[in-house]
């Protein structure tokens, strides 16, 4: 049976202590106990590893057998509170340990500790901790040390380089056998290793953080693009394009430089010594200031406002991941401008539209969250609870499964996030709607009511992919790089038996190529089973072999990718399936 997720987090905040414990028995006075927590994916435990020691993964063997033998021990966690001064004693030869109590004074908070084996025993094992943690070792049925990698102190470079271990726990070996499968064929689909190995995109030091997409690459890009546009043609969006640097001023109205400061970049232009225009981390200031430009009648509304922007964001070095989480990236973004009264039917459209975005990519939603008022917050009580009110109408009536996540809303307003299943079980948050009342009070946004009055109109902010890199880059481990055919950079690969089939081989590709599918002549002075080997690896949908029969019946020898049988089919037939696959963008080859 599953276990709830804070039973999970408990077992595995205690198999952290194990660790630390363990470390401590192996090369006692040389590890230095730093901080760690429990994971949404198991443990990790940050060390200062004293004087000629270099703990490495060939130790785990080692670290795992003196572990198994605390937990065999079924020692009982026990929860103690205690005074900081007696707290600062307990830890005294701690530097780590006295800082996280310098947090916890100034916070006015009291300090826990958990003992592990009895408070009475002088050699037992006591850490600063807030818990939870399992009620005994014994509770860890199954644990596993991952990686070893090099972690500030607090994540921050001027501090000391600590040695972070990675591990997990379980309830049951069954779920860790389960779950390191899980990671074995995560890595196998990685985005980074997959665009590499099929020339889809590349990442340079001079541009740190920032995708350069390569033909292959873009060609899928391009392919999500157009599907977007189509969906929101048929939608009623209008689609723009605003300026990716605008003035200091406009951060400052909108709130970003005080909520989202840390992310922008400054940019000085020539003409002054200080910063004096930002790189849009958002495209919604630029398009209210569109929305200004003309009087709107609530005739007019909702209006939708497309617009594939691209910003850019300074996420630190750490969270960066490939083309999952890029500095800069092409939002696929839209800004509704409704009455108060269409908010509801303009969310439910919104979510449709997901719904329909995934299926098409033969993706699942798992859950979505509702994520409320967060601390750093613009805009009045009234705005936020009839904003988040709304919110939780519409995933009533539309009967969708949620959770809340409580303070996680955008600075200006409520949002939900959708979060996808994909083939492999991970989940990954991609779309995002945000109600806002805040914005259009912050510029001034009006529209002419029936009676003839101004009104301001509420905004609605949404992405469907989330961006354009990182859908695809979610698409392509959730496939392993195996697109379906309307998205493959190529679609067809035309291999000819020997040098005499290069003629028909070339007119095959010449008259794909002229119904605009993807094709690609491979005339190579390779043996036949090598290309074709080739062409496997490049997960090309469909590999077209051609030879003496075929010429002589205007035929193709085709093989489907991921199945055994090949057979022959007259071109024009293969070309009318072919066709009538991509134009409905069909998911199975
Ligand atoms: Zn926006």
């Amino acid at each position: 049976m599953k276990q709830p997720k804070n039973d999970l987090w408990a077992l595995r905040h205690t198999a952290e202590h194990v660790l630390t414990q363990a470390m401590e028995n192996l090369w006692p006075g040389k590890v230095i106990r730093a901080m760690g927590p429990a994971t949404d994916e198991g443990f990790y435990f940050d060390f200062d590893v004293r004087g000629d020691l270099k703990v490495s993964e060939a130790d785990f063997p080692k670290i795992e057998k003196e572990m198994k033998k605390i937990v065999n021990q079924n020692l009982p966690l026990i929860r103690k509170e205690i005074s900081l001064e007696e707290a600062r004693k307990l830890f005294a030869d701690n530097l780590y340990k006295q800082e996280w109590l310098d947090g916890i004074e100034k916070k006015g908070e009291k300090a826990t500790v958990y003992y592990m084996g009895s408070p009475e025993l002088v050699e037992g094992f006591v850490d600063l901790c807030a818990g939870p943690h399992a009620k005994s070792t014994g509770e860890i049925k199954a644990f596993k040390l991952l990686k070893i990698a090099g972690a500030y102190w607090r994540g921050d470079e001027k501090n000391k380089m600590l040695t972070r271990i990675y591990g997990t726990a379980f309830f049951s070996q069954k779920e860790l056998a389960d779950y390191l499968t899980k990671i074995e064929e995560a890595k196998k689909r990685d985005h980074r290793k997959i665009g590499k190995e099929l020339d889809l995109f590349s990442f340079h030091p001079e541009a740190p953080g920032d995708v350069f997409w390569h033909d292959k690459g873009y060609i899928v890009f391009k392919q999500l693009v157009e599907y977007w546009r189509e969906i929101h043609e048929r939608e009623g969006y209008q689609e723009v394009r605003t300026p990716e640097i605008l003035i200091k001023r406009i951060w400052k109205q909108s709130g970003h430089l005080d909520n989202y400061i840390q992310k922008i970049y400054k940019v000085t232009t020539p003409d002054e010594k200080k910063w004096d225009m930002a790189v849009k981390p958002m495209n919604c200031n630029g398009g209210m200031l569109i929305y200004k430009t003309k009087q709107h009648s609530y005739r007019d509304l909702p209006l939708r406002i497309g617009e594939l922007g691209v910003v850019h964001r300074y996420e630190s070095s750490g969270e960066l991941h490939g083309i999952i989480r890029p500095r800069e990236f092409t939002q696929d973004d839209a800004h509704i401008y409704c009455r108060p009264d269409q908010i509801k039917q303009e969310l439910k459209k919104i979510m449709d539209l997901c719904f329909e975005v995934y299926e098409k990519f033969g993706l699942e939603l798992d859950h979505l969250e509702l994520s409320t008022r967060p601390e750093n917050s613009i805009g009045s009580d009234e705005a936020w609870e009839r904003a988040e009110s709304i919110m939780r109408q519409v995933l009533k009536e539309k009967n969708v499964e949620h959770q809340i996540n409580e303070g996680d809303g955008a600075f200006y307003g409520p949002k939900f996030d959708f979060h996808l299943k994909d083939s492999i079980g991970r989940t990954w948050q991609c779309s995002t709607i945000q109600l806002d009342f805040a914005q259009p009070e912050n510029f001034d946004l009006e529209y002419i009511t029936e009676k003839g009055t101004k009104e301001r109109p509420v905004m609605i902010h949404r992405v469907l992919y989330g961006s354009i890199e990182r859908f695809l880059g979610i698409l392509i481990e959730n496939c392993a790089g195996a697109f379906p055919v309307w998205l493959s950079p190529v679609q067809t690969v035309i291999l000819p038996i020997t040098e005499k089939h290069v003629e028909y081989a070339q007119k095959v590709a010449a008259e794909l190529k002229k119904a605009e599918i993807r094709a690609e002549l491979d005339d190579s002075n390779q043996t036949l089973s090598y290309r074709i080997r080739q062409a496997e690896l490049q997960k090309v949908p469909y590999i077209l072999v051609v030879g003496d029969k075929e010429e002589k019946n205007k035929s193709i020898n085709i093989r489907r990718r991921g199945k055994k049988k090949q057979e022959e089919q007259k071109l024009a037939e293969f070309m009318r399936e072919i066709k009538k696959k991509i134009s409905s963008r069909d998911l199975l080859l």
